[in-house]
């Protein structure tokens, strides 16, 4: 897949992520906890949270599409769907933003969980970018926001279990022969004690590009870069492939992370507060790759 890391065009509208968008990604997520709970991925109820996302995405004026594929697991071929909005640049090339979040909930885990911050807070997050980004378009670049199938693992993390939806979506991008200028992959960023972390395993210039996103929105202690921290998720498949790929993921949840993966991660644990945060964050990372400021 052929890769294009930065091209700044000056003079149209940045994406404004503003309070109203807080309130829009939290009650988002809280009513997808609700009704799609739990939703593994490979079953019926998997799909089923996918239309609701369909459904629930399209409200802010765009298409939204479902993008149904199988692909193999340790327990044998399963269904898989994305959710997928793209915006049309106003550049007449194929380069490609692309902003995800998983949906699925863990079928690993030994009791039921909700995945309030884990799967439905960046949901949540996504609906409420669409509508930022539908309400101060079109954009210099094409933007697609996917929610993506299949990042919980069915056994254990390998290259068959774990990260479907990504593995997928880069498949499709190099079918179309799309360039990838960055991937962004937000991850459990609505933590009421929010501590967002940029994994070392993230390109070089993009971790640069963070620290002055974080800085321009008044953030910058909210954000660390950890060198030392490797994270495998849905940036992954990118990075893999080639492409410019950033993780933002609060990987602190809990005391020792005790929340993650357990019936604990429940929406009374995230905040409307941190999704502003983490909302502003990522307006801010993207209008310096849309608009170089
Ligand atoms: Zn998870």
């Amino acid at each position: 897949m052929a890769c294009a890391l930065v091209s700044w065009t000056a003079g149209a509208v940045p994406v404004v992520f503003t309070a109203d968008d807080a309130r829009t990604a939290y009650e988002a997520a809280g009513a997808f906890v609700k009704e799609c709970t739990p939703r593994h991925a490979g079953t019926l109820r998997g799909r089923l949270a996918a239309n609701w996302l369909l459904d629930r995405a399209s409200w802010c004026g765009a298409d939204a599409s479902l993008d149904p594929f199988r692909d193999e697991t340790p327990l044998g071929e399963r269904p898989f769907c994305n959710v997928v909005i793209e915006f049309p640049g106003t550049k007449t090339n194929n380069h490609w933003i692309v902003i995800m979040s998983h949906f699925d909930t863990p079928s690993t885990a030994k009791q039921p969980c909700p995945g309030a911050n884990d799967g439905a807070s960046t949901c949540g997050l996504l609906i409420a970018l669409a509508d930022a980004i539908n309400r101060t378009g079109p954009h210099p670049d094409n933007i697609a926001l996917v929610w993506t199938d299949g990042e919980e693992c069915f056994k254990a993390y390998g290259p068959n279990d774990g990260f479907h939806g990504s593995r997928h979506l880069v498949d499709q991008f190099r079918q179309k022969k799309r360039s990838v200028k960055t991937a962004i992959c937000l991850d459990m960023l609505g933590d009421k004690d929010l501590h967002v972390i940029v994994p070392g395993n993230s390109t070089a210039i993009l971790k640069k590009l963070a620290k002055q996103a974080a800085e321009k929105a008044g953030l910058k202690d909210l954000l660390k870069i950890d060198e030392s921290l490797v994270v495998t998720d849905d940036h992954s498949a990118f990075l893999s492939a080639g492409c410019p790929a950033i993780n933002f993921i609060d990987f602190d949840y809990g005391p020792g992370n005790a929340w993650w993966h357990t019936p604990e991660d429940t929406m009374d644990k995230i905040s409307e507060k941190s999704l502003l945060s983490s909302g502003r964050l990522v307006a801010a990372f993207l209008n310096i790759l849309l608009y170089g400021k």
